[in-house]
């Protein structure tokens, strides 16, 4: 069973806004998805507290922030970094409660980029921000021009963030944000509030001015997220979740014709040729199908494999699949927690029940596991495999954002690139191939912002990030976020 708990301060959590940690009347549970029970309580923020932070965070960007260089913001953001290194079991336990996902992922993967990627843009904006170009101009009466580009901040920008990845999320946008000279008002997800929260006492014990960096918690609609987007005195919004609340971001925002970057949700494609090493894309698919338990954007939910391995491949990933470990987080033998929610495994059983409707065959899973103690009161779902699904079936096209995918098969490289390119989405691909040609062939005719081959997930943080069609708007990642971050100004001097 987990014995992990969350910090005091976090018992009761609150808001952080110009510096100061802010408790309001109005309180919401905090449910861990592993055993049902009530974490902590969180203080929703108020439309009061969220004009104040606005103003306290225009306040720093006008005043205290704007006047630091580049390398004097790098300097906090590594200062932040540092102190999750020494609170490094706390993140953990945050991170680990509010989601129920394995101690071990939390510590390679969540609480280990979210200090990467603080460091990871300290280091590239020192080295390109101050980068400035330069164009001469000769005009017709002889005189010239120098045009100098230099990088501006946009202002107060609002982030929107969800609850798969709580602290990576979060960082990969306060940092970059915050290393151009903007402030930031961060709501997490109403699920994860926790690892927030902490990052926010970071911020405080490394000294960055009030006003700079704030978490405001609550929920979207008709709440802290919806009221922040409104607000007419910010000036970008970068947002991470759904197709559907991005569209209505994306409204919302249209009036002020705000910038927005949005990373969405996908139904991504993984491809199987005949040629691939076997037992490597079979427990590559495994992992990109139901690492979170399926809770990554860039999960795997449809499988082409070609025809002549089919049959093989069904059976051998159907017996892996059965051997993962579903269980405490602190067992490190765990491969998969619970999902996020209840609310949420509703939705995902939703699709279990629908695709057999839709005449799918389920070749394991389908259901809820049992395990005799406080578990069986959480949301745990089991990792589960479909065939026998046309490409047009909902549960083909549709986002399930669970354990799950569908496997189909397939004969040629011209077919399989059509069928993976046949949806709404375009965030990632994953190719199994030993074929170097084909794998060079195929990996651009993907339609997504990232294919993998013969790997899934390893990041470089320098590329770039995103997705296209209902997966997204823009590229975020190192100098890539850099250009949504700040805009370029033209000083053009005649000489
Ligand atoms: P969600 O859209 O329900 O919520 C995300 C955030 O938006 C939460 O903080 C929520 O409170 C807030 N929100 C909801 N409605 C809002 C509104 N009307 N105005 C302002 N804020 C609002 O998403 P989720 O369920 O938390 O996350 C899962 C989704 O995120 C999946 O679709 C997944 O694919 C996507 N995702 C995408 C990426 C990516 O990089 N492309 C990464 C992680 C997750």
């Amino acid at each position: 069973m987990n014995t992990l708990a969350l910090p005091s301060s976090l018992h009761i959590t609150k808001n952080y806004s110009n510096g100061a940690f802010v408790e309001t009347s109005k309180t919401f549970d905090n449910i861990s998805p592993v055993t049902g029970k009530v974490l902590s309580r969180i203080c929703e923020a108020d439309k009061a507290l969220v004009d104040a932070t606005v103003q306290s965070a225009r306040q720093a960007f006008n005043g205290i922030w704007g006047e630091t260089t580049v390398e004097q913001r790098a300097d906090y953001l590594l200062k932040v970094a540092d102190i999750i290194e020494r609170r490094f079991d706390d993140f953990i336990a945050a991170e680990v409660l509010d989601t129920g996902r394995p101690v071990e992922q939390a510590k390679k993967l969540d609480v280990y980029r979210g200090i990467h990627n603080l460091r990871t843009f300290a280091e590239i904006f020192k080295h390109e921000y101050s980068k400035t170009e330069c164009f001469e101009s000769h005009l017709a009466d002889g005189s010239q021009l120098l045009n100098i580009i230099k990088r501006k901040p946009l202002g107060v920008i609002v982030s929107i963030s969800p609850w798969n990845l709580p602290l990576l999320s979060i960082t990969w946008k306060a940092a970059p944000a915050l290393m151009a000279g903007n402030t930031i008002i961060c709501k997490p997800s109403e699920e994860t509030p926790s690892s927030a929260t902490l990052l926010a006492e970071a911020f405080q014990e490394a000294g960055v001015p009030a006003g700079v960096f704030n978490v405001l918690h609550g929920f979207g609609r008709d709440s802290t997220g919806e009221w922040l987007t409104q607000h007419k005195d910010i000036d970008a919004v970068t947002f991470t979740g759904e197709s559907g609340t991005g569209a209505s971001i994306m409204k919302t925002v249209a009036s002020e014709v705000k910038p927005v970057s949005f990373e969405l949700g996908g139904k991504n494609a993984g491809i199987v040729f005949e040629d691939a090493d076997f037992d490597k894309a079979v427990e590559g698919i495994i992992r990109s199908s139901f690492t979170n338990s399926g809770q990554v954007c860039l999960c795997t939910e449809r499988v082409y494999v070609q025809r002549s391995i089919f049959d093989k491949f069904v059976k051998a990933i159907k017996e892996k699949t059965e051997q993962l470990q579903i269980g405490w987080s602190e067992d490190e033998k765990t491969f998969m927690g619970p999902l996020i929610s209840h609310g949420h495994r509703e939705k995902v059983l939703s699709y279990f029940k629908l695709a057999v409707e839709e005449g799918a065959q389920v070749v394991t899973g389908g259901g809820v596991p049992t395990f005799g103690d406080e578990r069986d009161q959480g949301a745990y779902i089991q990792p589960t495999i479909w065939v026998g699904l046309p490409d047009d079936a909902r549960c083909v096209t549709e986002e399930v954002f669970g354990p799950v995918c569908h496997i189909a098969p397939f004969d040629t490289e011209e077919e399989v690139i059509q069928r993976a390119n046949n949806t709404d989405y375009g965030l990632a691909g994953v190719l199994w191939t030993t074929n170097l040609s084909r794998a060079h062939r195929v990996a651009p005719k993907i339609n997504a912002g990232i294919v993998w081959v013969n790997h899934w997930f390893a990041r470089d943080l320098r590329t770039p990030f995103g997705g296209n069609k209902l997966s997204g708007i823009g590229r975020e990642g190192g100098t890539y976020s850099m250009e949504f971050y700040s805009e370029p100004t033209n000083i053009s001097i005649r000489l």
